[in-house]
């Protein structure tokens, strides 16, 4: 979980092409996890490699991150609001990151959706916030790095605690111990 108990965050990936998503949905979950989201949703194909990628890196590096799969992505997000949720909709068309962010919310259950392929219109009125990171195209990856973190702060090593090995910083080169049971 994020550190504040009352925040939860999700990330929705929209829209994955097995054929050509793979790698980048890898990244977009990994990162997801590494910048403090709670939990990722896979939509579009049901691909089970890049939740088996995730859980992998959970259980070896730590924390609590949830992988699911979602094959009704907008029946989720119109149940989501109805419940209370937030929808934090990254696009390159929505309003600059940087002066919206004190806006959003920091408790409560928020979800980021992230596109692939060309988003449903509907997302862009059923979401709260319509997001940019820039008014350019470029990466979900890299637009959902920047958002998380401007919204959550820096991870510590606190939030990745329980893994079957941990990073120790290091200046020369590659430190990795494992963990006892
Ligand atoms: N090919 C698709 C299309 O043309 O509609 C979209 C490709 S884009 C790389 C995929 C996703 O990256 C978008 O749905 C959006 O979530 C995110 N993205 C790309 N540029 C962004 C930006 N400047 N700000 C926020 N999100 C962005």
């Amino acid at each position: 979980m994020t550190d504040d108990p009352d925040l939860k965050v999700s990330v929705l990936r929209l829209g994955h092409r097995v054929d050509r998503d793979k790698r980048m949905t890898s990244h977009l979950g990994l990162t997801a996890r590494a910048f403090g989201a709670d939990q990722v949703i896979l939509s579009g194909d049901d691909d089970p490699t890049p939740i088996e990628t995730w859980r992998s890196v959970t259980s070896r590096f730590g924390g609590e991150f949830e992988c699911s799969y979602e094959s009704r992505p907008m029946r989720w997000l119109r149940s989501f609001s109805k419940s209370g949720g937030i929808i934090v909709h990254l696009t390159m068309y929505g309003k600059p990151w940087n002066e919206n962010i004190d806006n959003i919310p920091s408790e409560g259950n928020v979800v980021v959706v992230v596109g692939g392929t060309k988003v449903p219109g509907e997302l862009f009125g059923l979401a709260d916030y319509n997001i940019a990171v820039g008014n350019q195209p470029h990466s979900e990856v890299a637009a959902l790095a920047v958002f998380l973190n401007s919204y959550l702060g820096s991870q510590g090593p606190e939030k990745f605690s329980g893994g079957s090995v941990s990073v120790i910083p290091s200046e020369d080169g590659k430190v990795l111990v494992t963990n006892d049971d």
